[in-house]
């Protein structure tokens, strides 16, 4: 093939296709977004040296909080205390504690929420909670029936800060889209000062959710909640349950790295890092990372967008 040949197609596809232009380089100087990240309590002293390492690699970028999970079925209401507590006492990093309604009286769920308090912790993340796997959700005869209640019972408590979650692509169990967006703002109503949302892949998932929140009169900051994706197949199924939409171009970026888990992170941090460049040149300027206890994913993708180590 001559080289003239080898040119022309290339050439008419640049005169009749699309013109992408790259994504705006992020402001030298400029401020770096506001980062959170969320760690899950350790079933195992081998899991629970994982969490430290994750920690301590994560610590020097001075995120504004870190968030500590609560097991389905409020299964791991002691290790997500201890874990707070010796966050709180061994590092210089602001724990916020996940509290779920389930299966717990409001008495309970609310001296669980004063020993926290007690214990010097400020900043709840206000749940609903999910039952064990397989089971339907049935609220404790006694307790708070839903994110929105817990919320109300927290401010009587103390003077919590309070996160929510919010589902771009609507929680499944929503009666509509509709009257999810309105439960996002009784939440707020009831006095958390902000959302978190569900890990989503698409970006413009996101950004519609916010003309929507906005459309609602919704003002509260909405965190979008990123997954960096390392095991697709395992997310893929995952994302099933929990209502996130798994797009056909990340299947295909995935696709043969099944058995090259070298590759696969480098795919990873690439998908990861284009969702949060094209979240951050629309204006985003808080994250909020599912870090799985896992730090690597998450600091090169927080490194992309910005973000250095500070000492102290
Ligand atoms: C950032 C984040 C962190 C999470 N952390 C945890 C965790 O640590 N532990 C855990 O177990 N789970 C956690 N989850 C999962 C969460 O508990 C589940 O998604 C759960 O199914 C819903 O919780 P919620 O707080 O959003 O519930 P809610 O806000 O109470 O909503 C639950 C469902 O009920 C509907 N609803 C609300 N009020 C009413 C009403 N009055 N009448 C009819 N329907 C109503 C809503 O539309 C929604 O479909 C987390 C989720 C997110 C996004």
């Amino acid at each position: 093939m001559t080289h003239d040949a080898l040119a022309r197609p290339t050439l008419a596809r640049w005169l009749t296709g699309p013109r992408v232009a790259g994504l705006p380089a992020p402001l030298i100087g400029g401020p770096a977004p506001l980062l959170s990240f969320e760690f899950f309590p350790p079933r195992t002293e081998a899991l629970e040296a994982q969490l430290w390492t994750c920690i301590r690699r994560l610590e020097p970028l001075h995120p504004r909080f870190v968030s500590v999970t609560y097991g389905a079925g409020g299964s791991t209401h002691a290790r997500t205390h201890a874990t707070v507590a010796r966050i709180l006492a061994e590092t210089t990093l602001t724990p916020a504690a996940h509290l779920t309604c389930i299966g717990a009286s409001r008495a309970e769920v609310d001296a669980v929420a004063a020993r926290y308090w007690e214990a010097g912790v400020r900043h709840i993340v206000a749940l609903r909670g999910d039952p064990p796997p397989g089971e339907a959700y049935i609220p404790h005869p006694d307790g708070y029936r839903y994110a929105a209640d817990l919320v109300a019972g927290l401010r009587k408590v103390a003077a919590f800060e309070i996160s929510v979650a919010a589902y771009p692509e609507t929680h499944p169990q929503a009666l509509s889209p509709e009257a999810d967006l309105d439960n996002l703002k009784r939440k707020l109503d009831a006095g958390a000062t902000r959302a978190i949302t569900q890990y989503f892949f698409d970006a413009g998932v996101y950004l519609r959710f916010l003309d929507r929140c906005l459309a609602a009169g919704i003002t509260a900051p909405i965190v979008p909640g990123i997954m960096p994706v390392s095991n697709f197949a395992q997310a893929a199924r995952f994302s099933a349950q929990c209502g996130a939409s798994v797009p056909d171009w990340l299947a295909r970026m995935f696709e043969g790295t099944e058995d090259d888990p070298d590759i696969r992170r480098m795919v990873a941090v690439v998908a990861a890092a284009e969702q949060v460049r094209l979240l951050q040149a629309n204006g985003v300027d808080e994250f909020h990372f599912y870090t799985l206890n896992r730090p690597e994913l998450t600091y090169a993708i927080a490194h992309i967008l910005g973000v250095r180590p500070k000492a102290g």
